[in-house]
């Protein structure tokens, strides 16, 4: 407290006004503050609202609806409006149920999600982009690097790490983060009739992973691995962590196809009618469908929101090359605009790389390599061309016949 033995009159030390002049003043170690001074902190912080949430995000008062989730999936993905609605629909219960379904008698189960779609079609991105939009850390895991505990390799537990690195080590956000598991499909059991050795790479890796989906307290080794005794371990409970696991499933729509061929009636006798789409038959996968492809009928009942993604085409490339926020011809536009050129990739030049990507099979995720490729040369020469106004990328050196356009000018001021 700061001493006024000397009966000088108390004043704000902020804005100088009297104790007379003010309703309140509050003493602290060597200054004071008016009621007053105490309202325009409180609105200054109200203003600067975003970045002091981002640091510190608690309880939300509301959760985004459904409604408001599936429209910024817009803004950043092109297509899979089914997955769309599925999974706002199953975030938004999610985070329902953990901010504020605490308290009753009746326990709302988690429901983890799986993603089956091939390569490339936005998996990973939707589990991205669902923790932004949720404001929760986000980790991703990859489930063929995992192995179940005592053998060489990642133990469960690191993805739970990750996690918490990601909360930057605040557990009670990690607990409420998302974690994308990667590749889902690639520790199925490989047969059916697995022998007596103990399936390293398949079931106990499931078996070990079930565990934190279905919702445990883990102990997670803060450095390194948990092989390493005499380290500092956090507890963390994963019952509101939501986990999204995706696998492309080859092979899966083989199986519901011959499901389906054994039942003749309803979806199956039409199939016979016209081809039928891979994804159009995975619509329609079953647990049964889930359990013959190799995973174990508990790891399946841990992943109760199924949602099928459709293979991308020409046409959703070229919309995913320009359309999304953060569309990849927007950045190479930004990045050479920092240089003072203008960056123009023609229609047919979007359409070749949608084209390119296409053959490549490699979804989406082959685009930044194609537009790369295609730009190397100029991004190499252009800082020592200081007259050059505008890049113009055709199709013909997308597809690798010239380099693309230079329009020359007046000097450029070269950063
Ligand atoms: P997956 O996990 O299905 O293999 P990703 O989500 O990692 O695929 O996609 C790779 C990249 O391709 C993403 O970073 C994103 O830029 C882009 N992408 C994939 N699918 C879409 C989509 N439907 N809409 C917009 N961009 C997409």
């Amino acid at each position: 407290m700061p001493k006024n033995d000397d009966k000088r009159p108390v004043r704000c030390s902020f804005c100088g006004k009297h104790q007379e002049q003010v309703s309140r003043i509050i003493a602290g170690p060597g200054a004071y503050i008016c009621n007053e001074c105490v309202q325009l902190c409180m609105s200054i912080l109200e203003d600067a609202g975003d970045d002091v949430e981002e640091e510190r995000p608690d309880i939300p008062d509301v959760i985004p609806t459904p409604k408001e989730i599936r429209d910024v999936l817009d803004e950043y993905i092109i297509g899979q409006e089914d997955a769309k609605v599925a999974l706002s629909v199953a975030v938004y219960n999610h985070y329902k149920r953990i901010y504020f379904g605490g308290g009753d008698d009746v326990e709302l189960q988690k429901s983890n999600i799986l993603l089956i779609g091939p390569t490339g079609c936005g998996k990973t991105l939707f589990a991205q982009t669902l923790a932004r939009i949720l404001k929760v850390p986000f980790a991703i895991a990859d489930a063929t690097t995992l192995t179940e505990a005592g053998y060489v390799g990642d133990d469960v537990e690191n993805i739970l790490l990750r996690l918490v690195q990601a909360a930057d080590y605040d557990i009670e956000l990690a607990q409420r983060g998302i974690i994308y598991v990667d590749e889902i499909d690639k520790i199925a059991r490989k047969s059916e009739n697995t022998s007596i050795t103990r399936d390293v790479s398949g079931e106990g890796v499931q078996q070990a992973l079930l565990k934190i989906l279905e919702g445990t307290i883990a102990s997670v080794p803060v450095e390194g691995t948990r092989k390493h005794r005499d380290q500092d371990t956090v507890t963390i409970d994963t019952r509101g962590i939501l986990f999204i696991c995706g696998g492309a499933f080859v092979g899966l729509s083989d199986i519901v196809a011959g499901r389906l061929g054994r039942h003749e009636s309803g979806f199956g006798a039409s199939w016979h009618d016209h081809e039928v789409k891979p994804e159009e038959l995975l619509e329609q996968v079953s647990a049964d469908d889930l359990a013959e492809f190799g995973l174990l009928p508990e790891f399946i009942g841990r992943l109760p929101v199924v949602s099928v993604l459709d293979e991308l085409t020409e046409a959703d490339l070229a919309r995913i090359l320009t359309e999304p926020k953060n569309a990849l011809v927007k950045q190479y536009r930004k990045m050479f605009a920092v240089d003072g050129v203008d960056l123009v990739f023609t229609e047919q030049a979007v359409n070749a790389i949608a084209t390119t990507a296409i053959t490549r099979g490699t979804g989406a995720r082959g685009l930044r390599s194609i537009i790369e490729k295609t730009l190397e040369e100029t991004m190499f020469e252009l800082p020592g061309m200081d007259d050059v106004q505008q890049v113009i990328v055709d199709a013909a050196s997308v597809r690798g016949e010239g380099l693309p356009k230079l329009v020359r000018g007046e000097r450029r001021l070269v950063a």
